[in-house]
Order: C-alpha cells, then structure tokens, then sequence
C-alpha cells in the first residue's frame, strides 16, 4: 500500500527542526532511519501531514565517550554500533543487542535514538537501555531536557517526548572495569522481532559481590520493563546458583505476554525466567565468575 499524501521536509539543524515541529503541531513527525515509522505509513498505521527528516543534520551523527557516558546522536545508525571498536571492548550488552537487531539491511539505517522514540514493546533498544540505565537528551522550543530511561518509556509506542520536542542522543554510563553485560534474544529466525529478550548489565565490588545491577526484559508486556525485584535479590550479594534462579523467576512474575504467531502466554513467561538466567550467567561468566555453587 503507498501512504497517504504528506509533505516533505528537510531539516539541516536541529533548529531547522524544531522550527518545522513548531509549525506542523500535532501533524508533523520526525524521520530518522525510517525503518519503522515507512512501514506505518505504508500500512496506514501512521498517517502524518508533515515529515521532518533529521537525516541531513550531520551534527546529530555521532558516537563517543562524554562526560562518563557512551553518547548516541540521533543520527547515528545501529551499524555504527555494531562496527564500533569501543563498544566492541567496552560496552558487552549493546555490543549482543547491536548484531541481533532485524538484519544488516535494516541496521545500515535504523537509529537507536529512532527505536527508542519508537518504543514498540518486542524493541530490543528499550531492554538495552533500561538496563543499563540510560538517559535521553530531549529538546523542544523551552530548552534541554534529560529524560531517564525508567520515565521516558511510558507505554506501547509512548514515550516522554511531547509534541514539537526532538530527542538529540542517547547516554549510556561508561562501564567500569568490573561491569560486564549480556544480551538474550529468542527469535523465529534471523532478522526477527523478538520473541522474547532479557538484559542484564552487573557491577561487582571487590570482594565479589554485586555492587551495581541492571535487569529488564522486552516483548512480554505491553512495553519493556525492569526486573526490579531481580535487581533488589541480588544487590549486596554474592552470586549463587539458587539465586539467579530466584531471580529469574521474577521475570515470569512480571511477565505478561500476549499469545501470538511467535508463541502462547505460558511459553513466552517461561522463556522470560529462562533468558533472564542466561543473561545473568553470562554476565556472571563475562566477570569471571565461574564455577557458581
Ligand atoms: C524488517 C524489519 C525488521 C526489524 N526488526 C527489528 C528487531 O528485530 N528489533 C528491533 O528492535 N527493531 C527492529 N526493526 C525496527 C528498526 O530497528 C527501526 O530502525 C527502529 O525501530 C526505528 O528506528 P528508525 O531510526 O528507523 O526510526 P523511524 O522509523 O524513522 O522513526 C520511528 C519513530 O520514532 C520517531 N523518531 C525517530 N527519531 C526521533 C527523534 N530523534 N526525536 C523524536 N522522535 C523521533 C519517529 O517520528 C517515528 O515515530 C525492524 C524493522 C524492519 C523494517
């Protein structure tokens, strides 16, 4: 199907922009890798008057370490992630997520920024970001704002981002020397939305035990969502086997999937648990802690 009729506009500045939201109000729309927002309009899901195209601001095309953060502009493509050295080195659960994102066609132009804007509950970006606790800069004719990832994910395809606001980048905090991180995806095959996926991000304190720790999970729910009592049993402590699986069984908890052609309730909160202990095993591996009794 082709989209409805729309006008096309092309910002060189985030000033360009914010000019263009200002006047198209609640008509107009951003495009950035488009990988999401063509398919809506193609399928009529998305019907905006006024496309403002972000594409041309080459200011917004960055990643690098600021400030104690990995910075993602809003122009910076999941390819750009997936090749990155640093993340390569550094940042083990974007650098998972980074290659199971749809397939290498999609990822030369989908952003992280576009998809966390997007928020579709089987997205694999808001798991990432929620666990590792991400913020985003969002700007609109009032000034900056920066928004944390636990607020600015609000509900299936809703976010914080308000009419005639443009997010700018993504902040992921630097990990230290004693994080570590996985990420878990169950697919129908290559390419494919998740079934079900769980993130985890681990710091550990000197003497073993875990200082700092970020769980979530996507596509069992109506949007992605933090693990929190996962979080809490395993704060302070040192990790065992009994306890990861007690903390992953408060994903099946929380679960609340929907039954569809990828699986039925019941499985989708059962693999939930399961890929939750695989993420946090492998976190757990990635730190150096083998051999869990
Ligand atoms: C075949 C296929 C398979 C896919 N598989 C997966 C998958 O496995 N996992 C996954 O997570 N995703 C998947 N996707 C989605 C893909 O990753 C998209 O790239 C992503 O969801 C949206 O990013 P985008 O840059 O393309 O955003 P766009 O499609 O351009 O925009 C998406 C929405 O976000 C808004 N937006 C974008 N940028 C901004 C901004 N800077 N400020 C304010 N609003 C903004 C747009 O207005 C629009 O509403 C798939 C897509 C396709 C076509």
């Amino acid at each position: 199907m082709f989209p409805a009729q729309f006008e096309y506009r092309r910002a060189r500045s985030t000033e360009e922009a914010l000019s263009a939201l200002a006047q198209a109000g609640s008509d107009g729309r951003i495009l950035a890798g488009g990988q999401s927002l063509i398919p809506a309009m193609r399928y009529r899901l998305a019907q905006p008057a006024v496309l403002i195209d972000i594409n041309p601001i080459q200011s917004l095309d960055y990643l690098r370490e600021a400030g104690g953060s990995l910075v993602i502009g809003a122009c910076a493509r999941d390819f750009a992630l997936e090749t990155s050295k640093i993340i390569g080195e550094r940042y083990r659960l974007i650098a998972d997520a980074s290659k199971v994102i749809a397939d290498p066609v999609v990822r030369q132009m989908g952003t992280v920024v576009g998809s966390l804007c997007h928020n579709d509950p089987a997205g694999d970006w808001p798991v990432v970001a929620l666990a590792s606790r991400a913020q985003i800069l969002v700007r609109g004719a009032k000034g900056d704002r920066t928004i944390a990832i636990d607020d600015f994910i609000v509900d299936s395809f809703a976010t914080a981002v308000q009419e005639g606001e443009l997010a700018i980048e993504v902040r992921i905090p630097t990990p230290g020397d004693r994080t570590s991180g996985s990420y878990q995806k169950m697919e129908r095959k290559v390419g494919d939305f998740a079934t079900v996926a769980a993130a985890v991000q681990i710091t550990l304190a000197a003497d073993g035990s875990v200082a700092d720790i970020g769980v979530a999970v996507g596509a069992v729910g109506p949007k992605a969502m933090r693990v929190a009592a996962a979080e809490k049993l395993l704060k302070g402590a040192k990790p065992t086997k009994e306890l990861i699986r007690a903390a992953a069984e408060e994903a099946t908890k929380i679960a609340d999937p929907t039954a569809d052609n990828r699986g039925s309730v019941e499985f989708k909160k059962a693999m939930s648990g399961v890929l939750l202990r695989r993420a946090l095993e492998a976190t757990f591996e990635r730190l150096g802690v083998g051999g869990l009794k």
